[in-house]
């Protein structure tokens, strides 16, 4: 039998204090980690050093030693992960042992050993360890999220002070199964846990209300030390992590894929800016069926819907909105209490309402480019709002079909030389992601607006050469804002902070759009968490 006395005060000592997020610290040598550790520590002070990221672990301990004598209010995991568990150290489970040993000598209040070599340790060389520091034992698996309950079971047969799981997770339910194992088991131990992967990020945000102890982030991009691993900044300031708690109300982008969205870094700051306790989240589901599994076990409160899902939705709904029925597409969701499902539009407020801060739509003279699902959008709510809609599409044919749905005109290309309009539309994806290509030739914009639903670029070809000719332009992303404003007015009841949105939007476009969360090829080929 194993003693289970360990390092009691210590642990007790630990847990109390813990801070929510451990940040992962590497560095090619002990002076590098050590510096990162000294530059990061005032507002990341938990961290978990990986020695076996460091070539020599030996020659580190009287430099973390010396950093933890001065900086007392750190607390560092030592983590010397074993190649064959998914780390880089190539020595035996004795030998990694002994590096935890001198670490905690060193002054490491947690050492993080894996089940396979606690399992391979003598059990007295296992209660020495566990005099040393607080011991969290932990198991990972690489490419599933199955039998987590059985390998829990193994792991409680070893008494330590945390018990660290960390699957990875190909769906969006996996996270649910994650986090129902930390809510059955932490009043009991003391948990940590969660899913690696992009579609692991509820459980990154979630698992600490669900019973982890604390989680795992990055220092900056492109220090993940696991795929699907968030920046510690992002987890506090966007997901505001510290806050989240049972009362925090769960809302998501659903799409395939959405690991690029703006929505999560407008939503929440929006929810913070007007103190909603709620947090937003990227949800990557590659069938709905999965998302709807998951709507009413985490629960989800609300949901912005995005491609390819704005129409399958909607025979998964209780009821929508006339709109929605109309255009025959829905991009929000509102869950009731009692768990029905509710769809509307507000991709029609998003092409509508920038238009008429600007003038009065009835009457207008509106050219619509494109027949698929935001010219729909844009079609119903222009007619809606009394404009004179006219359509010109690549595929006549679908034109036709929602011009005679809408009460609208079609044009040809070749009537654009005898026609003014008031505003142009283009609801095409031409000039999407690029700035060459254009939906309209320049001698053909004449209308006093040109407005690209497009918002990447945010300054496309067909904007720019309006603006040449002394056109007003709008650009998509005030499409985007306006149509995310509503469905934080749908699930709030309160106005949206649109100015703020704006800038958000603005600011993030004015940046590359990044890698998406520790998906890339870097990050997998690190090791993981
Ligand atoms: P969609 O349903 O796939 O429709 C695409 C439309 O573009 C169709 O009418 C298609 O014509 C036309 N098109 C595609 N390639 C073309 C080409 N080479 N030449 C001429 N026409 C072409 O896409 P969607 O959801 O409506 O989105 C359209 C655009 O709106 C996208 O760029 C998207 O980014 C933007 N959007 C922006 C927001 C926002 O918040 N700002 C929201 C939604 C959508 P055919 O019928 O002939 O195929």
């Amino acid at each position: 039998m194993y003693s289970s006395q360990g390092n009691f005060v210590t642990s007790r000592m630990i847990r109390q204090r813990l801070p929510k997020v451990c940040v992962a610290v590497t560095g090619a040598d002990a002076g590098e980690m050590c510096d990162k550790a000294e530059t990061i520590a005032r507002d990341n002070p938990f961290m978990e050093f990986r020695l076996d990221y460091l070539k020599n672990p030996a020659i580190a301990y009287p430099k973390i030693k010396k950093l933890l004598e001065t900086r007392p209010e750190i607390i560092v995991i030592a983590t010397c992960r074993r190649a064959v568990n998914g780390g880089k150290f190539r020595g035996s489970a004795s030998a990694q042992a002994d590096v935890l040993s001198k670490a905690a000598a060193a002054g490491c209040q947690m050492i993080d050993v894996e089940l396979q070599s606690a399992k391979s340790l003598k059990r007295s060389e296992w209660e020495k360890l566990r005099t040393k520091a607080a011991v969290v034992l932990s198991y990972h698996d690489y490419k599933t999220s199955k039998k987590l309950d059985e390998t829990f079971e193994q792991m409680k047969q070893i008494p330590a002070d945390f018990y660290k799981i960390v699957s990875t997770a190909s769906s969006l339910y996996d996270n649910v199964m994650m986090m129902k194992l930390l809510e059955r088991e932490s009043d009991r131990y003391s948990m940590v846990g969660l899913c690696m992967g992009e579609q692991g990020i509820i459980s990154r945000v979630l698992g600490v209300r669900a019973g982890s102890a604390f989680t795992f982030a990055a220092v900056t991009p492109g220090e993940e030390t696991a795929p699907g691993q968030i920046i510690a900044r992002d987890l506090r300031d966007i997901y505001r992590i510290e806050q989240v708690d049972a009362a925090t109300k769960v809302y998501g982008v659903v799409g395939d894929p959405v690991a690029h969205s703006l929505s999560p870094l407008v939503m929440n700051a929006a929810f913070r800016r007007e103190s909603v306790h709620a947090v937003y989240l990227p949800l990557h589901a590659k069938k709905l069926e999965d998302l709807l599994e998951c709507v009413r076990e985490i629960p989800l409160h609300g949901l912005s819907v995005t491609m390819p899902y704005k129409e399958e939705i909607l025979e998964h709904l209780d009821n929508t909105d006339e709109l929605s029925t109309k255009v025959g597409a829905c991009n929000t969701v509102i869950r009731s209490q009692e768990g029905r499902l509710y769809g509307f539009n507000t991709d029609v407020n998003g092409v509508v309402a920038p238009l008429e801060s600007r003038m009065n739509l009835r009457s207008a003279k509106v050219l619509v480019l494109g027949a698929g699902g935001a010219a729909r959008a844009a079609v119903f709510g222009l007619k809606a709002r009394g404009a004179e809609v006219s359509i010109l599409n690549r595929t006549p044919a679908d034109a036709q079909k929602l011009a005679r749905k809408a009460q609208a005109k079609t044009i040809k290309s070749t009537d654009l030389k005898k026609l003014q309009f008031d505003v142009i539309v283009n609801a095409t994806s031409v000039g999407m992601g690029n700035d060459k290509d254009s939906p309209l030739a320049e001698a053909d914009l004449k209308a006093q607006y040109v407005f690209d639903l497009i918002y990447s670029p945010k300054q496309t070809k067909l904007l720019r050469m309006a603006a040449a000719k002394g056109l007003h332009t709008i650009s998509g992303s005030e499409m985007f804002v306006h149509q995310g404003a509503r469905q934080f007015e749908i699930w709030t009841g309160k106005p949206a902070p649109v100015e703020l949105m704006q800038q958000v939007v603005d600011k993030a476009l004015e940046t590359p759009i990044p890698e998406a969360n520790g998906n890339g090829k870097q990050a997998k080929k690190k090791a993981a968490r």
